[in-house]
C-alpha cells in the first residue's frame, strides 16, 4: 500500500516508524515530516490546511491510506474533504472531531448521556460568567470553548484569577475573541491518558500513558504540549479500566452513532482519577503528543490492519497484542520553551545516544542541512526506550540524552518520578 501520514512532529515520527516497519506498506510519504521522519519516509512539502492540494497529491501518487497526526485539518474537515474525493482517510468527519473542536459540544453529550465529568456551565458573555464563578467560588476552571493549541485552560486558584481568564478570553488574548467558555469545577486526583481506536460502532482499547505537562521538575512551572510519557499508566488498574470502557468511551461511542456522526479513529480521553471513579477531563480526536511516541513502542501487532479495520467498521473481530515492558520518553526542548526560543543550533551525538539497548529517538522539530541536524521547533526529540520496569526504560533514556550534544536544549530530569515511587 502508498501511505500518506500528515503532520510534523515526534507523534507522526513514531507513527512513520511503526508504519514503515509492516508489510503491507510499500511506499510511505510524511507531509510536510521533518529531519528524522525523512529517514524513514519521503517527505513532502504540502500544506495540510490545503486540502485540494492533499487531493491532488493522493491521486498523483494513488495513496491508499492518508492517516492525519494533528487535530487541526481533523476538526477543519480534512477526513471529509478526502473520502469525498474517493481517498480512505484515518480520523474522525469534522463533526465527530467536535468532541475536541468544542468543549460545550461534549460537556452537553456528557451530561446527557450520563458521563461522568465536571459539574460545568457554558456562557457566551463575561459578566454571566463571573456571576457564576462567584456563586462557585474559587478553584474553578475556565475553558475556551475551541481548539487553543493546549493554551485554553485556567485553572484558577482565586475567583479574582478566574474573573481575569473570563475577561482574557472573550477579550481576544488567545486570537480570536471566544465565543463562548465553559466553566466548571476543578477535579481532584490523579491525571491519565485512556487511547481507544474506533469505527464508528465498536471501541477498541489500546493502551493507557501518562504524561507530565508542566515545564519543570517536580510538575513546577508553565503548561506545555508534554514534556514526557510513559505506558502503562499504573493509575488504571483493572477496575478503573472497566469502568473508563463502560461509564465513558462506549457511551461516547454510542451517542455519536446515534447523533449520525459515527466516531472513527483514535479516541483519546484526559482522565481524572478521583476518589469516586474516573472522570473525563477532555478528549481529544487524535493519539497523544508524546503519548503516541511510547504506544508505538509498545505496541506489538501491526498497527496498520487495525488502521484499516477502523476505516472499514470491521472492529469487532479485531485484536492486538502489546509488549507487556514499559516505555517512557523524555522530551527535549529549546531553551525557553514554552515561551521564545531560537531555532538553528546544532545537535550531535544522536547516532551514538540511539545504540544504547532498547533506546529510540524519534525527532519532533528538527531539519536536516547537509548531514547536520538543527533545531526547528520547541519540542525537538522525543528520546524514548523500553524497559522492564520504569526504572529501567528511565535510565536508558537518561543515559541516551546524556550522548546528545545540543547546547540550546534541556529536559526534564525526573519523568515518571509517580511510576517509579510505585515501584520502590
Ligand atoms: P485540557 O486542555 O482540557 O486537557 O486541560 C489542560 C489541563 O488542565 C488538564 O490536563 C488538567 O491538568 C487541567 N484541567 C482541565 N480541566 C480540569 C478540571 N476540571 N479539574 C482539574 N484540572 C483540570
Amino acid at each position: 500500500m502508498n501511505i500518506l501520514i500528515i503532520g510534523s512532529g515526534g507523534r507522526e515520527h513514531a507513527l512513520v516508524w511503526k508504519i514503515a516497519a509492516s508489510p503491507l506498506t510499500d511506499k510511505l510519504y510524511c507531509a510536510p515530516g521533518n529531519a528524522g521522519i525523512a529517514r524513514e519516509a519521503e517527505c513532502v512539502a504540502l500544506d495540510p490546511a490545503d486540502h485540494k492540494a492533499v487531493i491532488a497529491f493522493a491521486k498523483d501518487k494513488k495513496i491508499d491510506l492518508i492517516v492525519v497526526g494533528p487535530e487541526v485539518p481533523l476538526c477543519a474537515g480534512i477526513v471529509d474533504n478526502l473520502e469525498a474525493a474517493g481517498i480512505k482517510a484515518f480520523g474522525p468527519t469534522k463533526w465527530a472531531a467536535r468532541l475536541e473542536g468544542s468543549k460545550g459540544f461534549t460537556k452537553d453529550l456528557c451530561k446527557a448521556n450520563n458521563i461522568p465529568t465536571a459539574a460545568y456551565e457554558r456562557f457566551k458573555g463575561a459578566s454571566a460568567a463571573k456571576d457564576y464563578v462567584r456563586k462557585k467560588g474559587a478553584p474553578i476552571v475556565v475553558k475556551t470553548d475551541g481548539l487553543a493549541a493546549g493554551k485554553g485552560v485556567v485553572v484558577a486558584e482565586t475567583i479574582q484569577e478566574a474573573e481575569e481568564a473570563i475577561d482574557m478570553m472573550f477579550g481576544g488574548g488567545l486570537g480570536a475573541p471566544a465565543w463562548e467558555i465553559v466553566i466548571e469545577e476543578r477535579l481532584v486526583g490523579e491525571e491519565a491518558s485512556f487511547f481507544a481506536l474506533c469505527d464508528g460502532e465498536t471501541a477498541m482499547q489500546l493502551a493507557s500513558a501518562q504524561d507530565h505537562k508542566r515545564v519543570g521538575d517536580g510538575d513546577k512551572g508553565p503548561n506545555t504540549g508534554g514534556m514526557g510519557a510513559y505506558s502503562p499508566a499504573p493509575i488504571i488498574t483493572e477496575d478503573v479500566n472497566r469502568r473508563v470502557m463502560d461509564e465513558i468511551i462506549h457511551p461516547t461511542v454510542r451517542a455519536l452513532k446515534r447523533a449520525g456522526a459515527p466516531y472513527k479513529g483514535v479516541l483519546f480521553a484526559g482522565l481524572m482519577i478521583t476518589k469516586d471513579g474516573p472522570k473525563l477531563i477532555e478528549y481529544n480526536v487524535r493519539f497523544g503528543d508524546p503519548e503516541c511516541q511510547v504506544l508505538m513502542l509498545r505496541m506489538m501487532s501491526d498497527l496498520l490492519p487495525a488502521l484499516l479495520a477502523a476505516h472499514d467498521g470491521q472492529l469487532r473481530n479485531f485484536d492486538l497484542r502489546w509488549h507487556p515492558d514499559v516505555a517512557l520518553t523524555v522530551v527535549m526542548a529549546a531553551k525557553g520553551y514554552p515561551g521564545n526560543y531560537n531555532k538553528g543550533s546544532v545537535i550531535e551525538g544522536l547516532d551514538m545516544a540511539a545504540q544504547i539497548d532498547g533506546v529510540e529517538i524519534f525527532h519532533a522539530g528538527t531539519k536536516a542541512d547537509g548531514n547536520r541536524i538543527l533545531a526547528n521547533g520547541g519540542r525537538v526529540l522525543n528520546v524514548c526506550a523500553c524497559g522492564k520496569t520504569v526504572r529501567e526504560a528511565r535510565s536508558r533514556v537518561y543515559a541516551a540524552i546524556d550522548r546528545i550534544h545540543w547546547l540550546d536544549g534541556f529536559c526534564r530530569r525526573d519523568i515518571g518520578w509517580r511510576a517509579i515511587e510505585r515501584e520502590k
